[in-house]
């Protein structure tokens, strides 16, 4: 756009391609204002779970805005919070029975950073280290990028992000080296929580590993009492096949991150769940023992009316029927590519599937990732690779003959994986 004073997210401008302008967004599409219709097979960085614009949502947000705009928070409390909260608590695995509101998924991890120390400072104990997953992504203020890989993203922060313990990645074959690593690191009691992202480790490459490590993890966590953070951002709203990952491992988290899906991708809103021993530590006359977090728009009652439309959704609609057929057809589509040389690991996780393009050079930066990009939006895609490795994850109405355009696409693209840079 010529002219325009937008400074984009995740932008190199120097090199970007100019920016389709989007008019319009409807089901699994992106429609431009000249009427090309781009799907969207991303879920716009993975919050629009059922569809855009879901019509019960749309009437929820329309609805609200009749009686109510923006409430503080603090002092005062309003229905579609108190509802909403009620809701997720039903839904959410057992012993999550506090709902702290706040607006994106980063800042739903730092209140759950903060939680867990407050949590060991109010108890006596001054536990403060945090055990990190290798690879792991939970959001881009200076809390998240501490817990969070290291790498090109961070570089420039570095100085100011705090030392965390890293356990690997719990790769195949290798799953038992990563327990032990955090069972060594739990035994001096230092450690205040583990934070992991349940089952996917999103950003850092759609990397998938099975829900018997995070059981696993759970127990070591247990019994040095070290809190478990399940940052479930991506992960949650049926992204992995249930409605939140840790329920596949059978494991209740102490604290639990949701945003993202939470509004069904409509409003930005994100909640940290938390267990009453959490919420014990910080309840005392003692004010100083308060849990001292706050955003303006915490709570935003447009946003969590938006929510409890999404709660109904998934209550009355057949969600979960759609979540599992998807992840059917997601499994299928992808295994072409499992003995295809031009590809490795090809891999699905519910309804997230990824796989990588074999290039000279991998990561992030990897040249191919903006042609990969090109390419696919020639072809009225939207499909943004991580480096070389290209994921689908759409909303969950997409049909069956979108998945095999996307795919049929993704077949082609490899050729661009070995040429110039
Ligand atoms: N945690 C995870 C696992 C994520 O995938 C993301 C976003 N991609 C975040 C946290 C940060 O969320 P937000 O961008 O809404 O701040």
């Amino acid at each position: 756009m010529n002219g325009s004073a937008v400074w984009h997210p995740f932008t190199q401008h120097a090199v970007e391609p100019a920016m389709p302008a989007i008019a319009r967004t409807d089901g699994a599409y992106l429609e431009t204002h000249d009427g090309r219709r781009i799907l969207d097979a991303i879920s716009s960085w993975w919050v629009v779970t059922h569809a855009h614009r879901h019509p019960r949502i749309m009437d929820a947000i329309r609805s609200a805005t009749e009686t109510l705009d923006q409430v503080i928070f603090a002092g005062l409390t309003h229905e579609p919070a108190e509802q909403l909260a009620s809701a997720l608590v039903a839904m959410a695995p057992a012993g999550l029975d506090w709902v702290f509101y706040s607006d994106s998924g980063s800042t739903s991890v730092e209140v759950a950073l903060k939680m867990a120390l407050g949590f060991h400072r109010n108890n006596g104990l001054p536990r403060s280290r945090i055990v990190v997953m290798e690879h792991s992504y939970h959001g881009d203020t200076i809390g998240t990028m501490s817990v969070g890989a290291r790498g090109v993203f961070n570089a420039a922060y570095e100085p100011l992000l705090f030392e965390v313990d890293t356990i690997a990645f719990p790769a195949a074959g290798r799953e038992q080296e990563t327990l032990d690593a955090f069972e060594r690191l739990t035994r001096g009691r230092e450690a205040a929580a583990l934070i992991v992202e349940p089952l996917v480790l999103g950003a850092g490459g759609m990397l998938m590993y099975p829900a018997s490590v995070l059981t696993e993890l759970k127990r070591i966590a247990e019994r040095s009492e070290t809190l478990f953070i399940a940052d479930e951002v991506m992960t949650g709203w049926g992204r992995t096949g249930a409605m939140f990952a840790c329920e596949q491992a059978a494991i209740a988290p102490d604290i639990l991150c949701t945003s993202k899906g939470l509004t069904g991708g409509s409003l930005p809103l994100a909640a940290t769940l938390a267990t009453d021993a959490i919420f014990c530590a910080h309840y005392s006359r003692n004010r100083a023992r308060t849990f001292f977090h706050s955003s303006s728009y915490t709570a935003n009652p447009i946003a969590c009316a938006a929510a409890l439309a999404n709660v109904g959704i998934w209550n009355d609609e057949p969600v979960a029927e759609r979540v599992a057929a998807l992840s059917r057809m997601q499994a299928e589509k992808v295994a072409r590519f499992s003995q295809d040389a031009r590809f490795e690991n090809a891999r699905t996780t519910g309804t997230i599937a990824a796989l990588d393009l074999r290039v000279g050079k991998a990561g992030y930066l990897a040249e191919v990732g903006p042609r990969l990009r090109a390419f696919f939006l020639e072809r009225g895609l939207l499909v943004r690779p991580l480096g070389n490795v290209i994921y689908v994850l759409p909303p969950y109405c997409v049909t069956s003959h979108e998945l095999d355009r996307l795919y049929e696409a993704i077949d082609e693209a490899a050729e661009l994986a070995g040429d110039k840079k």
